[in-house]
């Protein structure tokens, strides 16, 4: 018998049986729906935030109130106003950053988790959603030909999963050396997240110098051990970083020999694939990441390119077992999870309570299979490849050449900074596309990145015909 509370002011209604009036219910699968059948045509710059506040009000009036204005109004608002403000990252002309085009199967299975009730942190709890995430894990850590052992947990995004992995990697360290401060060697090319991770972490960071084409290599790594064991500091090396798909430019650094390196010194090998490492399944440029078996962790953002809803990062390390004495939270109440020998993603980062969110990878995966996730990147890269020939092809700009996977680098003739901040402006007033201007070397450049297939020629033909 259910629990009877008194007072007169109904209670809020829980998941389950009935708790939804049916009509209410018809409303939010039909706004679902329609959400996912949604053209991809229009595409603005968000209003002001008073702006928002206004329209909400005039719809209907205080939509945070005591006796609160019911489902739907409050779907009215969401699917009428807020909805329609901020650039969705699965428009076609979505070119900025770095997007998510989730495909239906994976949006729709993100909202089924929610009503799951059910919680990932540990087996107990999420048994059998934990068990999808760990088959979406393996055939991320296949791809990667990590050992068998690996393992890991999802994360909400590439900066938590890179943080994560360097604590595993300074736990390492501390039990070897202790508390001495410890240093972080990265290339100058390195994601932010990289940076402040170090910063958290009080690691000292040393920046390896890349090559000229941009990329970290064994070399240049060499040279920087050499210094530091001509001063005395080489044992005080907490990790090395790769980028296998560098956010600015597409690059993929030189796994095999930073790896190896880093592997004969005894120092851990972080891979951050964040964005790059989608494409581990596309043939094509499988060989351009040699060398990514190596790492002692390894971060891919599914929500990149994936085809999942935010918010999603694979953490995966090689040898998983001791990286959960550096997370593992102690409270009475959660000794017996703690003591299970069961699969616990709560101990392999920065997280107790956590959604499955690797559950609609899974699913997608399961759906669709992995020869349509090969296929579409391979698309993607076509289309690269093929707006990269047209701008090399165009009398006024210059693509930057080192540029790979999906993003493109290009210089406009004449232009200045303020030209390409125009030109993004134009783009975005227009409704062609989301772009922004980045840097290449120093040097103001324009920045395209391909995250889906639905970029046609038509847009393709707006977007450089002002050019
Ligand atoms: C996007 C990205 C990150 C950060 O990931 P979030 O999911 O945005 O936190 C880190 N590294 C690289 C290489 C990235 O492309």
């Amino acid at each position: 018998m259910a629990l009877q509370f008194s007072g007169a002011a109904p209670g809020l209604p829980g998941i389950g049986e009935g708790a939804m009036a049916p009509d209410d219910l018809d409303l939010m699968l039909a706004a679902l729906r329609q959400a996912l059948t949604r053209p991809r045509g229009a595409l603005a710059a968000p209003a002001e935030a008073e702006q928002i506040a206004e329209a909400a009000e005039r719809a209907v009036g205080q939509s945070i109130c005591e006796a609160g204005i019911g489902l739907s109004q409050a779907l009215d608002v969401y699917a009428g106003l807020l909805s329609q403000q901020g650039v969705a990252t699965d428009h076609p002309g979505y070119l900025a950053y770095i997007g998510a085009a989730p495909t239906p199967a994976a949006a729709l299975m993100d909202g089924l988790l929610s009503a799951s009730g059910m919680i990932g942190s540990g087996w107990l709890g999420g048994a059998g959603l934990i068990w999808a995430e760990n088959q979406a894990l393996r055939w991320l850590s296949d791809l990667a030909g990590l050992p068998a052992a690996a393992s890991g947990c999802f994360v909400s995004g590439g900066t938590a999963g890179n943080f994560s992995a360097l604590v595993a990697a300074r736990q390492r360290y501390r039990d070897r050396v202790g508390m001495r401060p410890g240093l972080l060697l990265v290339a100058d090319g390195a994601h932010s997240s990289i940076i402040v991770s170090a910063r958290l972490l009080d690691l000292h960071v040393v920046v390896v110098a890349s090559d000229e084409t941009g990329r970290l290599t064994a070399t240049a790594l060499a040279r920087t051990l050499a210094e530091l064991e001509a001063d005395g500091r080489l044992q005080q090396v907490v990790a090395v970083v790769a980028v296998a798909g560098s956010t600015n430019a597409g690059l993929i650094d030189d796994l095999a020999g930073v790896g190896q390196l880093a592997r004969r010194h005894g120092i851990w090998f972080h891979v951050d694939a964040a964005y790059g490492g989608a494409f581990l399944c596309v043939p094509s440029v499988r060989a351009t990441f040699a060398g990514i078996e190596l790492a002692d962790s390894l971060i891919i953002d599914p929500h990149k390119g994936l085809f999942v809803p935010y918010d999603c990062c694979a953490l995966l390390y090689a040898d998983p077992g001791p990286v959960t004495a550096a997370f593992t939270q102690d409270a009475s109440y959660l000794e017996q999870i703690n003591q299970s020998q069961q699969c616990n993603p709560m101990h392999y980062a920065f997280h107790l309570s956590r959604r499955a969110r690797g559950v609609p990878l899974w699913f997608s995966l399961a759906v669709y299979g992995s020869g349509a996730y090969r296929h579409t990147l391979e698309q993607i890269l076509d289309l690269s490849a093929r707006l990269r020939t047209r701008i090399a092809c165009h009398p006024r700009l210059t693509l930057i050449p080192a540029c790979g996977l999906s993003v493109i680098l290009f210089r406009r003739e004449g232009w200045q900074a303020r030209d390409y901040d125009d030109w993004a402006q134009r783009c975005l007033r227009d409704g062609i596309a989301l772009v922004v201007p980045s840097s290449w070397q120093g040097e103001t450049v324009m920045r395209l990145c391909i995250m889906n297939t639905r970029l046609d020629e038509q847009r393709c033909e707006a977007l450089l015909a002002d050019l």
